[in-house]
């Protein structure tokens, strides 16, 4: 074998598992360069572009963490944008959705095939995940994973650190360029055998596996989601939409339209600049929301939608709360509408 060093990409969150499964394979004496992966679902860009907007969020929970973890270990990452490329997979993925909306299997492959591909570009050998046998019901069950290597046409160029002893040995085991002996056999939901491995390491500072930093596993978004999916043509989703479904206080006004009300300065920040030809609702007299309602409105949809921003405002407690609707192109009109009560909100709540 020549001196030159064998390369592998690996598919970095900067979570604790990615973070180790990177470190074992430097420690081995692999060159690693880090790929990650923007869906336009992430959380934490997310967060990001609320304190954009002006919204006071803790510091440590807007930062890369592919990124942080690329710096600790001295190793360059980079990331890729797929959220173009993403919303077909999410309207339309082959192998379905997991508890939420989340199409972990397509998504999986989609990410594993660009990894293939940056993989040639840099001259890399093999892939590394901090995938972990059994972890997650959807993706990390061995069917699944090996379906999803066979359909990237990733087949045996997947080295799992984690869980590789439990694992057939991968191309990256049988040439030698790393060795299975020094890999490891986790399995399960349990972290406190990769906890221990970080200590023994000296990884005292890794992010906590929160609920999950992907908006598609949220049940609050997906429900959304489903919503705009039994209204309409997925074909025809946005990308505002599915921006919106992030934020604000969702209602389903009629079959043909819905309202999405503000819930803070940042969000309404966010929400006038994915406005687009929405028709966008602001009391007059009192500070409120914004509201913004999309799709086929007629004079009821627009009365409900004016209320709504009537009842999220400070004069919800009043009889009448004047509200002006503005149109894309200008048209402006004031309406004098009553508060929407509790009992009302909740059954268009969405
Ligand atoms: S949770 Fe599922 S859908 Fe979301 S990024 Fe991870 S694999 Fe993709």
């Amino acid at each position: 074998m020549s001196d030159e060093k064998i390369r592998a990409v690996a598919m970095l969150s900067g979570g604790l598992d990615s973070s180790l499964a990177v470190k074992i394979v430097i420690d081995q004496g692999i060159e690693v360069v880090g790929v990650n992966y923007s869906t336009g679902f992430c959380l934490t860009d997310h967060r990001r572009k609320m304190v954009g907007m002006g919204a006071e969020i803790d510091p440590k929970s807007v930062r890369n963490e592919a990124l942080q973890a690329g710096a600790r270990w001295r190793i360059p990452v980079e990331i890729i944008d797929i959220s173009k490329e993403y919303m077909d997979i999410l309207t339309n993925p082959r192998y379905g959705y997991g508890k939420n909306v989340n199409p972990c299997i397509d998504c999986r492959i989609f990410m594993q095939k660009k990894t293939l591909e940056y993989m040639e570009k840099v001259g890399a050998r093999f892939i590394i995940t901090g995938e972990v046998l059994g972890q997650r019901p959807m993706s990390q069950m061995k069917q699944s994973m090996h379906l999803i290597e066979m359909r990237s046409g990733a087949e045996g160029k997947v080295l799992r650190p984690l869980s590789a002893k439990l694992l057939k040995p991968t191309i990256a085991e049988t040439q030698g360029w790393v060795d299975r002996k020094k890999l490891f056999g986790f399995k399960g939901r349990s972290r406190k055998p990769q906890m221990e491995l970080a200590s023994k390491i000296g990884l005292a500072e890794y992010p906590q596996p929160a609920g999950g930093c992907c908006f598609l596993t949220d049940p609050n978004y997906a429900r959304r989601m489903q919503d705009l999916f039994s209204h309409q043509d997925k074909k025809t989703l946005t990308t505002e939409q599915v921006m919106l479904l992030k934020v604000g206080r969702h209602f389903r006004v009629d079959n043909r339209s819905k309202a999405v009300v503000g819930r803070n300065e940042a969000e309404n920040l966010l929400m006038e600049s994915q406005a687009g030809d929405r028709i966008r609702f602001n009391c007059t007299e009192v500070v409120g929301p914004l509201t913004l309602l999309e799709g086929e409105c007629g004079d009821k949809a627009v009365e409900l939608a004016a209320r709504l921003t009537a009842r999220y405002g400070d004069g919800k407690q009043l009889d009448k709360v004047e509200v002006k609707m503005e149109t894309h192109d200008g048209g402006e009109r004031v309406l004098t509408v009553e508060p929407m009560d509790d009992p009302e909100c909740d059954r268009m709540r969405i």
